[in-house]
């Protein structure tokens, strides 16, 4: 019988386990229940699949979207596995051929819908053959708290009960306590081993910028960092999602909008050319996400601050799931804070639903701006400590200075205090500077004490002492009054001097220097090979219908252009090169490495 490390090794090609993979599997291979969590990219797959590979039967996995179904059907295949899905899309005639597949036990994994699954049809069909296991894919679905919930989740528990003698296993990314324990709960997963990875992803660099001119700045990122690469912009409406997405195809860009006014049609092809096409930038709302599975988003660039860090976490987390180096990009500004903080106020719900919001939404703000690692932050935000700074983080590469804005934050709680609480940030910042705009006389402004007092900071340096102010909760947004700051609580013993305030310095070369990604590709590999390997990469998907990262990932490629394998022998050492793609695609590609070092 083989073993784990000769599966992963000859059907996935890869060489060893990502802790705790190994661990997992070994309990599934005992017939336990396990609990799996772990980050995007982390690697669950392989956790169910290699033991489904191993253990007599068929391997149920329960997945809730049918796109995701499809596409890890084709990736198994590719591999020369036998698996295949039931859901609503399959013809009549389709389903009956699975079916008889999965009677005469010729599949060793079927996806299925959690509601395909509970349909007495299907139970008495899995009764009547021989199960490995369950999966239950997204397992978080069956809280009810969550955005992602899903009714047909609830009724899994069924399993516990008709197959009390099948292993199964829960996965999910879904960070907290609290869902953790419901979907033990629920799913009757009490007695199951728990496995959580740390929900580090140490790959993704974290930059977060002040907003200046958005858009001059995101076109900045792209061409120096990702001039050819596929990514997400994330913007908080509609409007501006189609604004920047038809802005960036004028700049030269590849670029689509998505958000849930497009007709589904729209929506669909667009969100199919993401898939597929390799250098494509989509422009979305957070409608864009869940069930996105593109392992080689390069970059997530945020035009406008989540509401708080878990859905940062998240969206920033659709970057880099192939392990590859990938930017989570984000602009902000005082703006952003306001915006939120009215939105927040107006929202409906209890005084205790908001003040969590507000609380939230004060941690998002901490994040932005912090003046140490921005990773270490994060992850103490999920209860896990990083003992060191990770040194891939804007901070860390660009430690920010701090000064004592102590005095220069008197100024402007003052100023905000004798013009009466009613005025937004331009007006104050007239005051202090001793402006003479209309407003200053209509107000008679320019008669109190606190007039022209604020000579030694520019109007910038004023806009950053009270954004900061604001974010970090000594100035809170009057929701009557557009954008008119008040004192909050906290301002007193700044008032009274019996506190010390440093404050970022905010610099307007925000951006972190490195090479652009294309360059260091340059220097590492030989671009026209790169480029050969790419187009027969792209040949195969074509003939396949799969996206080309299904052939192989950027990281086998890359490793065929610093190897150059010229047999089929060490073509088989590459990483993601198991047994059928080295026949699959092994002689094509040596073909193109041969004529490269022919050529060169
Ligand atoms: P998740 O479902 O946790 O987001 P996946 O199972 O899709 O992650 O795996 C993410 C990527 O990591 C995939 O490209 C997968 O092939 C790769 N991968 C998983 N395990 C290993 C491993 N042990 N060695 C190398 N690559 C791996
Ligand atoms: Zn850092």
């Amino acid at each position: 019988m083989s073993t784990p490390d000769e599966i992963l090794h000859r059907v996935f090609g890869y060489r060893e386990f990502r802790p705790p993979q190994d661990r997992i599997i070994d309990s599934l291979l005992q017939g336990k229940d396990a609990l799996v969590l772990m980050p995007t990219g982390g690697g669950k797959s392989l956790c169910y699949q290699i033991p489904a590979l191993l253990r007599p039967g068929c391997g149920v996995i329960i997945s809730p979207l049918i796109a995701l179904m499809q596409d890890q059907v084709n990736a198994l295949r590719l591999l020369g596995v036998k698996a295949a899905f039931l859901n609503s899309t399959l013809a009549p005639t389709a389903v009956q051929r699975i079916e008889q597949q999965l009677q005469d036990g010729e599949l060793a994994l079927l996806y299925l819908a959690p509601e395909r699954l509970t349909q007495p049809s299907t139970l008495s069909l899995l009764r009547s053959i021989r199960v490995s296991l369950f999966a239950i894919d997204e397992a978080h679905c069956v809280s009810q708290w969550g955005h992602d919930f899903r009714a047909d989740y609830l009724e899994l528990n069924l399993l516990h009960e008709m197959f009390p003698k099948v292993p199964r296993i829960a996965l999910t990314a879904t960070a907290d306590q609290r869902t953790r324990n419901e979907i033990c709960q629920k799913l009757n997963l009490e007695a199951a081993e728990q496995f959580i990875a740390g929900f580090d992803r140490p790959n993704i660099c974290y930059q977060i910028a002040l907003k200046h001119n958005a858009r001059q700045q995101l076109l900045n990122f792209l061409q120096s960092r990702h001039p050819h690469d596929a990514g997400i912009v994330y913007c908080l409406s509609r409007k501006k999602t189609e604004e920047i997405a038809a802005w960036l195809v004028v700049k030269g860009f590849n670029a689509c909008p998505y958000h849930a006014g497009l007709s589904t049609e729209t929506r669909a092809k667009h969100q199919a050319r993401f898939l597929h096409e390799e250098a494509i930038i989509i422009v979305a709302t957070i409608a864009f996400g869940m069930g996105i599975d593109k392992p080689d988003v390069r970059f997530v660039a945020h035009m406008d601050m989540p509401k708080t860090i878990e859905s940062y976490y998240q969206e920033t987390g659709r970057a880099g799931r192939d392990g590859e180096p990938a930017d989570a990009w984000m602009v902000y500004g005082l703006q952003d804070v306001i915006k939120l903080r009215q939105m927040m106020e107006t929202s409906e719900g209890s005084e205790d639903h908001k003040r969590a919001q507000q609380h939230r939404l004060n941690a998002m703000l901490g994040l932005c701006e912090i003046t140490s690692c921005r990773r270490q932050t994060l992850l103490a935000y999920f209860g896990e400590h990083l003992a060191d700074p990770c040194g891939n983080c804007d901070t860390c590469k660009q430690p920010p200075q701090t000064w004592d804005g102590t005095e220069a934050a008197r100024k402007a709680l003052s100023c905000v205090y004798r013009t009466g609480q009613r005025f937004g940030v331009n007006h104050l910042i007239d005051v202090l500077r001793g402006g003479n705009t209309n407003k200053v006389i209509q107000f008679d402004h320019h008669q109190l004490s606190v007039y022209g007092i604020g000579l030694e900071l520019d109007n910038n340096q004023w806009r950053s002492v009270f954004r900061q102010l604001v974010a970090r909760g000594y100035l809170s947004v009057d929701l009557e009054s557009y954008g008119a700051l008040k004192l909050h609580e906290r301002s007193r013993t700044l008032l009274r001097g019996e506190e010390v305030l440093l404050l970022r310095k905010d610099l307007k070369t925000k951006m972190v220097r490195q090479q652009p990604k294309s360059l260091q590709l340059a220097t590492e590999i030989n671009v026209s090979l790169w480029d050969a390997l790419r187009a027969c990469r792209l040949e195969f998907a074509q003939d396949h219908g799969v996206p080309a990262y299904r052939v192989f990932q950027d990281s086998t490629l890359r490793e065929m252009c610093l190897k150059l394998p010229d047999n089929l022998g060490a073509f088989a050492t590459l990483s993601g090169v198991g047994e059928y793609k080295l026949k699959l695609y092994g002689p094509r590609f040596l073909e193109v490495i041969n004529d490269h070092l022919a050529t060169s």
